[in-house]
Parts: C-alpha cells; structure tokens; sequence
C-alpha cells in the first residue's frame, strides 16, 4: 500500500488533530523465545502441512508495518498498532 508521508491526526500529547509526518520502524531482532519457537517449527515440520499457514519459504506472505507518528508541532513520537500489508511505501 502507499501513504503519504504527511498526515494530519490526534496527537496525544497536544490533544488535538496536528500533522503527522510518519517514520517507518526497522524491524528488531528477534527475541529469544521466538527464536526457540522457530527452531521447534523446524524440527517438527509447519502446522498443517504449509497448506493455509505458512508459504514455502517458511514465512506469511505479508508482513506488519510498524509506524512512528511524529507530531510537527511537539516532535514526540506515539505509535499504533501494526498493520499487515505485502508491500508499503511512502508517497510524496
Ligand atoms: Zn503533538
């Protein structure tokens, strides 16, 4: 999907509709937990049979988009919840 990398939306820290420019988050590592998780997938082979889970190259075929909203006016960040998309870019 495209969005512009402008918007105007509630900030929580100035209460009130202000423009936004967005900031795309780079994906972390891994934690330990979902590293043990995806060593087990291996093992025992991929819920059923890769058929509605999983794609062959072992992940979903979309992936989450984080985003940072930046205010302009207070130049704090807050984020949202992620949303899945296959593909994401900034329009001007
Ligand atoms: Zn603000």
């Amino acid at each position: 999907m495209k969005m512009p990398k402008n918007i105007k939306t509630y900030c929580p820290f100035c209460k009130k509709h202000t423009e936004i420019s967005l900031e795309r988050v780079k994906k972390g590592k891994a934690s330990s937990l979902t590293m043990i998780a995806r060593q087990k997938k291996r093992q025992t082979g991929i819920g059923n049979a890769g058929k509605f889970s999983k794609v062959p190259g072992g992940d979903k075929p979309t992936k989450k988009i984080a985003l940072k909203y930046r205010c302009t006016e207070c130049k704090k960040a807050h984020q949202r919840k992620g949303f899945r998309a296959k593909k994401f870019e900034f329009v001007e």
